[in-house]
Order: structure tokens, then sequence, then C-alpha cells
């Protein structure tokens, strides 16, 4: 039995998890954008790498059968299966400073970084060592002059990404609350935990 645990929109979720966990991560209304982080349960230290993960998987674009590397060259998770099939790897997490310098807003506005740093700091983790999250459902294009553009997501409801844990890990996943990111409405991300079959092996 595998319980269903609901992000509310523009706000965001830690959790760890065992080497062999599948995390299923599922856009339930469609068009909505979740950035995951990933750290080494044992040692905060190691954490996801979008260097290295598009160096050692030679493409920019991560989908079912890539995996997700970490700074110190070890694979953290492996895509399994991806029903939409875009994620985004490239832009850092947005914050509070992305809709002041890009959107001139002006006052508060609700954030992954923000989201991501209020989630990990109980674990000690700072907002400076939050790294470029893996962006599930993003959809940045680019065109041969590198010039970047985000799109509304092709996700519809019900489109999942899994991924299996390939060490013990800390997870922090948001519901994004950028509005271009999100084709203008801030929606909730879901994600379940099915524990490795030990009976399997
Ligand atoms: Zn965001």
């Amino acid at each position: 039995m595998t319980e269903t645990i609901t992000i509310e929109k523009q706000t965001g979720k830690a959790f760890y998890l065992k080497q062999g966990d599948v995390l299923t991560v599922t856009d339930p209304q469609g068009m909505q954008v979740s950035d995951m982080v990933l750290f080494n349960a044992a040692d905060f230290g190691e954490k996801i790498s979008s260097g290295k993960s598009l160096d050692f998987e030679e493409s920019i674009l991560l989908t079912a059968g890539n995996f997700l590397w970490s700074n110190r060259s070890r694979k953290m998770m492996e895509i399994v299966e991806d029903t939409n099939g875009r994620n985004d790897f490239l832009l850092a997490p947005c914050s509070k400073e992305t809709f002041e310098i890009m959107y001139s807003y002006s006052g508060y506005h609700p954030s992954c970084l923000d989201n991501l740093s209020k989630n990990l700091a109980p674990m000690g983790i700072r907002q400076d060592d939050i790294p470029t999250a893996f962006n599930i459902f993003m959809n940045v294009q680019f065109d041969e002059q590198g010039k970047i553009s985000v799109l509304p997501p092709t996700s519809v409801a019900g489109d999942f990404v899994r991924f299996r844990a390939e060490m013990d890990l800390l997870v922090c996943l948001t519901a994004c609350s950028a509005e271009d990111s999100n084709g203008g409405t801030f929606k909730p991300i879901q994600y379940s935990i099915t524990p490795e079959d030990k009976s399997a092996n």
C-alpha cells in the first residue's frame, strides 16, 4: 500500500529515501513543474549536480534511462519511467530575486528556493548549499544560438516521473511558484514512495 502525499501549490516538502526505494512524482492537474534536490542522507556535502549529470549522461534533456549524478560523481537516482518526457536541468530554482530581476516584481513572492530552504532548514542545510534542482516537467526550449525560453509544461493530468534511489537520500520537492514555468497558474504536485521489493533480489 503506497500513500500519495500532496504538496500544495507554491509549497514544498522534504523526506528521506532508502537505496532501492522508488519515488513517483505526479502532476495531478497538468502543466505544473516540481523542482527536486537530492542530498546523500549520510553526508549532506554530497548533492545532486547538474553539471556532472549533463556531462556523464551526454545530454541536456534527461528522461527515462538517464541517471542523476552527485557533485562527487556518484549515481544518486535512475529515472526509470517518464510519461511526459520533458524535464529541465539548466535553470536554478526560482527565487525572490528571479521575480525582481526578470519580472520587476516587488514585495514577497513565493519561490522554489524559499520552499526548498524552509523545508531543508530543519536538517541544517543552508540556502547557499542548495544546488541547481532537477526541474521535473519544466519545458525549457533553446534555439541554435543558445537563446532560452521557458514555455508552459507539456505535462497533462496524471503524468508522472519515477525515480529509483541509488543511495540513501534526503529529497526536497516543490510545487513551483513561477508564473511562466507553469502556464500562468499554480497547482499541487503529488508523490509516493514504494519501498524496494527485497524479495525480488
Ligand atoms: Zn520554481
